[in-house]
Parts: C-alpha cells; structure tokens; sequence
C-alpha cells in the first residue's frame, strides 16, 4: 500500500506552480512550446516513446497545478485521452504521433464519443473516410491532429486519425467556460486512417476513466485555490467592525469548505490509484470520485461567490473565472446522474466492500492500495485467525445491536478471544502489550474484522484511557491499570459531561478537595456510556480554587465501585440503556489517581478527544451496516427502488471518500489537513445518520413496527429488520457525541490560516 506523495513529486508541484503563476507565465498564456520546453508534455509519455514515462499519481501532481493556477491550455484532452490512447495502441503510426506529441510537434486531440460512420474507399490510398459531426472535441481549436472514433457497417468499431487540414474537414472554434477551448467538427467523406481496430470500445472506456480521474485532480487544485481566497477574503474583509470570519455562521462556511476540498482530494486519490486496476474496480473509484468533486466542485463555487459578495459576481476578480472551470468540470467527462447511475448498478450487483478489499492485489507504479508483503501475509493470517476464532452468535448479536457499542458481554466475549491472540489493543506497542501493528496492519485488520461482523469492543480504556495513560500516566500507573485494559478484565468509561458542561466542557464543576493522601471527589457526571458496566472512570475534576476556567481541572481515575456513587440509568430514544448519569458524594480518590499534575486535566482532555475524534476506522463500521441494508434490500419490495439504490450508492460514494480520508490521516499523507480528526468526526458522524436513514427507506411503512426487547439479540427469533429504527434513532447522537457536529466546524475553521 503505498498512499503517500514521492519527494520528487512535491518537488514537481512546487516547481510547476511557481512557474505557471511566475509573471512570465501570467502575463500571456502559456504556450504548448512552453509546456515542451518544461518537459511536461513527456509526462504521460512512456520512456520507450521517448516520454518521461511518469506515474499516473505524477502526472495527476502537475495536473493538479494546472487546476491551481486555472491555466489555460488542452492538456487534459491531449495528454492525457489521446496520448493515452496512442501509448495503448501497438503498431502503425501511433508510437511515432505520441513521441511527436511529446515532443511538442504535434498537438494531438482525440473525441471521448464515438459520433462518425466511417465508410471504406477505393479512392484514398488509406482506404476509409469519415463523415458526421462530432461537438465540442476540447483543445480542438489548436490541434495539429484528431483522433476520431468512427463505426463502419461492419459494427466495428475504429479509431482514426484525421489532419486539421483534411479536405472536407469543418472546424468551428468553439470559445469555452472556465478557460478552455474547443471546436465543433463536421466530416464530409474526409480522408482517415486507421490508428487501431481491436477492442476500441474497452480502450476508450479506460480512457475516457483515466480522463475523468484526472480531470478530478485538476478541479481539487481549482477548488483549492478558491478555498484559499476564500479564507484570505473573509479574514481581510471588515463589515460591522470585524473581520467576516469571526462570525460563527462564516467559520462553519469556511469549514464547510475546507472539508469539501479534503474530501475531493481524497477521493480523486483514489481515482487514481485505481486507473491500472481491474476494470469494475476501476469504473466504481472513477465514479465514486466524478460524483464527489462534482459535488465539492460545485458547493465550494457557489459559496465562494456569496462570501466574495457583490466582488463575487464581477468578472473582475479570479473568483468567476474559477467558478466557471468548475462548472465546466462538472458537465464534461461523464455528468453526475450518469456516474451515479453507473456506481448505482455496481453497488446493488456486487455491493460495496472496503475499497482495498474490493481491488485487485496487482501494485502499480506511484500510489496504490494493494497489499505487499509482509502485510499480505498478515492479512491471511488475520482471516485465518477470523475463521477460527469468531463464533456465529457474536455476529449475530452484533448485527442485532443498536446502540454504539454492543452490551459488554458481547464485547467481553470477543475482547478475551482477541486478548488470546495478542491482539486486543490493536493500536498498543509491544511494550505495553499491544501487537506493535503498524497502521497499515491497523487498517487491515479493521476492515476485515468489521467485514466478518466481529463485535465492536469498547474504545473507551482501549482508544482513550490507554493512550492517555502511557503519554501522562506515571509508571506505577501504567503498570496497574494497562495490563487489565489489554486483558479485558477491567473496562472504563469517560466522565467528562455533566448536567452545566456540554459543548462547553470547561464549564464543569465536580469538584476533587484533597484530604490528605485522598481526594474527596463531590458532584455529578451525565451522559456517561457504559457506566453501569465499568469498573473506573477517566474523570475529569476541578481541583483549584482560581485562575482561568481552564486552569483548575485535573484528570483523575475513580473506582466506580467506591462508596459514594450512585448510578442512575438513562434510556435513549432508541430504547436503550447505554448512558447515565452518575453521582458523587463524597467519594474518596487515592491521590495516586491523579494523571499528571494538578491542573493539567485540560491539556490531557484535549489530547484525549483527539483520539476520540480521529483514532477510529469508521468506514469499515458503515461498510457492514450498508452490507446488511443491501441484503435487507435486495429481499424486499421497495416503494421505488431506482431512487433507492441512487441514495444508496451516494452514501457509499461519501464512504469510499471517508475511508481514503482515514488512509491519509492514519499514513500521515503529505498536506493532509491540520483538522483531520475533527474532519473525520464530522463526516463519519454524519454518513452513519445517512447510512440509519437507509434503514427506514428499506422498511417503508414497516418502519412503524417498535420492538422494545433489549437487548434485541435475546429475543428468540429476531431479525436484522428489527434493529433498524432503533439504530436510526440512536444515530442521532453521532453529530451530538465527542463534540457536537458544530464544534468540529469551528475547529475544523479555526486551523485554517488567518
Ligand atoms: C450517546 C451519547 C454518548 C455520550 N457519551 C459520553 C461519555 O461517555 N462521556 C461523557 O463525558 N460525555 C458523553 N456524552 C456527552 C457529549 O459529549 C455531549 O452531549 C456533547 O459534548 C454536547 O453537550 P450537550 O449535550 O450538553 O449539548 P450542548 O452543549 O447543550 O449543545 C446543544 C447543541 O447546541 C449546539 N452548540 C453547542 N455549542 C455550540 C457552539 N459553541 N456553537 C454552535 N453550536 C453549538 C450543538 O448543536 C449542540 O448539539 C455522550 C453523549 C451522547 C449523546
């Protein structure tokens, strides 16, 4: 699995954005002499055609800078569609038109569509002439040569190449949005020769992919660059004595935004690692990343013209000329019904597993998903241990779950055989009894876990306290409460929230008063998952007596079994009992329980919750709930089923995305976003509403039906159906949860340049 940028290719960025914005460049555009001379146009080129022979993750670098700098010129359509279709096509005349197109000596443009009866003469030497109108061929109105797909009466189908000087050639320039060109052709019996006849429709249906996933890369740098101008306008721009961006409601704009471009950066990742894959694996990334940076492409231009105000709409500012590229990208290389359509189909026949699970095992050259050893190896080896080791009713009871996290006997069960193996606390060193996995192994290992329909263990001690503890905890500390964590033997829960102190966590006031060697904890904590199970608690407490709200809280762990406590259960909407609310009354605390110094409870709460936030793999949680919907789906007769699987498949889309967001937050991709884990809170909080939504689309009015059993799994006969509505209400509290979706937002703001 390689997801992370080269040296060289940051190098190639940087280098071809300081020269396409360089005053030389901007002040006429770039001529495609200038683009030879770089060497750019030998990217694409394979070295035997005497081209550079560059990854397709290198050539979607530099195209992403020609997105950046809104560079006018028809590199895409050339270098990419047709010098993609010439480097396919052995033999004839192609190897020497695609070094001729590397070298700048030719500007060779080819037609995505085939619109052209092609017909056999005895008059031409070549023996074919093409006749027909074909639109709108991008880059048209400089091109040297065309290359044209033409049907004959045979039902084959070729491809031609056609001079710009053919007799009988009508060209028209066509003046484009967003800083493009094109020209309308018509072919009246003009002279063609054949380029290639042998599985052409297949050949230009990889290109038109490869077009489409790079012509992706060139809206995220468009969109980037309007994000930054957008975020430079709104810091510099004063009204009511402010600049805008101290407003609430255009600080969530502006994360609106930054999270639209992450998304769309992610995603055309995956696009492109998928271009040498197979072709099923390859149409649904392709798909997946026109829907999602159509999406984002069309949300950052619209609302980067409305935080411009009336400077938006002028044609004086570089807003609308971006603007309209985008525009243009989101009507060209295939429109988003069609992509959706075509990912619709996929993901009702063949489903939506992992994407890595979903490709082939073939690496290519620059990123890809595939595995290597001694990953590969891996994950046989957790399969292997997968098929042994998780008996039937586990996945039962967890596919009958509705609340966030299974009852803790399920859990229990499941911890015990894992700590068996060695791998309970899969993101733990060695050291502290973790199996060292590496965060490759990580990821594999949730996705093929949660595929098998393992139970979800209790991140709480695992995820939170542990770490927490090995960074601030003291080495007897570490020593007595890690091991049980690993073991399973004893489980934690969070008591941060209480009745005054929400969103605003700074406002608590349970109180820790030392007593000689104790402190005497009084007050209350709510909302508290699990904490009828747990045998402690990471709380936080206020310990001193001034300074700033913040200064006075300190991290200390409570035995829930101490006298003083009381518990009293909260049920959700979703009829469970996962929360409550617990009190303190006078319960005495070893002064050895406090994590770090008094005082530093604040610091050590925020490196918490950013494991909270972004710590987790939660693609591979809605990849199972979708897979069960899927055959919840496919049993039963839905109201409308094409408006079904349409919503289907975007929330898969917004899946796919989610997961190459983790791969490049968990490699720790180059430029991936400050704000990652709050990104990643907020997207998959929102994708399991959307995935819960699916459920009662699958019921229809069956949705009505409430089965109030808990937990569902002991009632004698229950089915996946019954889980459902349940779910859907519980996933309420996703966007409530470790920061409420419009904290994340302001965080996600807040990281961004000022
Ligand atoms: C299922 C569930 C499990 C939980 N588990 C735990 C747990 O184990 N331990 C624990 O300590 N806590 C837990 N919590 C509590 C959770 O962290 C809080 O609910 C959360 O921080 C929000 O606080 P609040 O509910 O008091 O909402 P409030 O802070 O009152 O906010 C209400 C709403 O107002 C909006 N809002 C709030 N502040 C702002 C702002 N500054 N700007 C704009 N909008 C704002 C948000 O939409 C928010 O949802 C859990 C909550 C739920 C629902």
């Amino acid at each position: 699995m390689n997801f992370l940028a080269s040296s060289e290719d940051i190098l190639l960025a940087d280098s071809a954005q300081r020269w396409l914005r360089s005053d030389a460049f901007a002040a006429t555009a770039p001529s495609w002499r200038d683009f030879a001379a770089m060497g750019w146009l030998s990217l694409p080129v394979a070295e035997s055609a005497g081209g550079a022979g560059a990854s397709e993750s290198t050539l979607a670098v530099f195209i992403e800078q020609l997105g950046y700098a809104c560079c006018e010129s028809p590199y895409v359509p050339a270098m990419v569609m047709a010098a993609g279709l010439l480097g396919a096509i052995e033999g004839g005349s192609a190897q020497s038109l695609l070094a001729a197109a590397a070298a700048g000596d030719e500007l060779i443009v080819a037609a995505p569509e085939p619109l052209l009866q092609a017909s056999q003469s005895g008059s031409h030497p070549d023996g074919w002439v093409l006749s027909g109108e074909q639109p709108l061929v991008l880059g048209g109105d400089t091109a040297s040569l065309f290359i044209l797909p033409g049907y004959a009466s045979d039902g084959v189908l070729r491809l031609f190449a056609v001079r710009r000087d053919a007799p009988g050639l009508g060209l028209n320039k066509v003046r484009c949005l967003g800083a493009c060109h094109a020209a309308d052709l018509v072919l009246d019996g003009v002279q063609a020769s054949v380029l290639n006849e042998h599985d052409v429709p297949g050949l230009l249906q990889l290109m038109r992919d490869r077009t489409t996933a790079m012509a992706c890369a060139e809206a995220v740098g468009t969109m980037s660059f309007l994000v930054e101008a957008t975020l430079e306008y709104t810091n510099s721009r004063v009204q009511f004595k402010k600049p805008l961006a101290h407003f609430q409601v255009i600080e969530h704009y502006r994360a609106e935004l930054l999270t639209a471009c992450e998304e769309a950066r992610a995603i055309t990742q995956l696009a492109i690692a998928a271009i040498d894959t197979d072709p099923s694996f390859r149409r649904r990334a392709v798909s997946a990343a026109k829907v999602k940076v159509g999406e984002a492409a069309g949300l950052i231009a619209r609302q980067s013209i409305q935080m411009h105000g009336a400077m938006g709409v002028t044609d004086e500012l570089t807003v609308g000329w971006y603007a309209k590229r985008l525009l243009a990208f989101d009507v060209l290389w295939g429109s988003p019904e069609m992509h959706l359509n075509r990912y619709a189909a996929m993901a009702k026949d063949e489903g939506v597993a992992g994407t890595y699970l979903a490709q082939p095992q073939r690496p290519t050259a620059g990123i890809h998903l595939c595995l290597e050893a001694p990953n590969l190896e891996f994950r046989d080896e957790a399969l292997a241990f997968l098929k042994t080791s998780l008996p039937a009713h586990l996945v039962v009871a967890q596919q009958l779950t509705t609340t966030v996290y299974p009852e803790a006997d399920i859990a229990d069960q499941w911890h015990r055989a894992l700590y068996r193996q060695g791998w309970s606390a899969s993101n733990w060193p060695r050291e502290h009894g973790g199996p060292g996995w590496t965060a490759e192994q990580r990821y594999v290992w949730a996705h093929e876990s949660i595929a098998a329909g393992a139970p979800i263990i209790s991140p709480i001690g695992l995820q939170l306290v542990g770490p927490v503890l090995m960074h601030f905890g003291s080495p007897a500390q570490a020593a007595r409460y890690l091991p049980p964590i690993v073991s399973g033997e004893e489980l934690w829960c969070q008591g941060f929230s209480e009745p005054g102190a929400g969103s605003d966590l700074a406002a608590l006031s349970t109180r820790a008063t030392r007593d000689g060697g104790d402190y005497r904890v009084n007050g209350t904590k709510i909302w508290t998952t699990h904490g009828h199970f747990a045998h402690f608690m990471a709380a936080l407490v206020r310990t001193g007596a001034s300074g700033g709200r913040r200064e006075g809280i300190s991290f200390l762990l409570i035995d829930m079994h101490s006298p003083g406590i009381t518990i009293r259960p909260i049920v959700t909407i979703g009829g469970d009992h996962e929360l409550n609310q617990i009190f303190f009354d006078d319960v005495r605390v070893p002064a050895t329980n406090l994590v770090g110094d008094e005082g530093q409870g604040w610091e050590i709460a925020k490196f918490m919750l950013d494991y909270e936030r972004g710590g987790d793999i939660m693609s591979a949680g809605h990849r199972r709930l979708m897979a069960e919907l899927r055959e919840v789906a496919l049993r039963r007769e839905l109201s409308d089923p094409h408006a079904f699987w349409l919503d289907f498949a975007t929330v898969a889309v917004d899946i796919d995305t989610l997961e190459m967001l983790e791969l490049r937050t968990l490699l720790g991709c180059h430029g991936a976003s400050p704000a990652a884990a709050s990104i990643l809170k907020l997207r998959a909080s929102e994708i399991q509403q959307a995935v819960t939504a699916l459920g009662i689309r699958v019921l229809g009015r069956d949705a009505i039906r409430w089965e109030s059993r808990r937990p569902l799994y002991d009632l004698p006969g229950a089915r996946a159906e019954q889980a459902l509505v349940s779910r859907y209400l519980n996933s309420r509290a996703n966007t409530i949860f470790g920061g409420a979706r419009e904290i994340q937002k302001t965080l996600i703001a807040r990281a961004a340049p000022t």
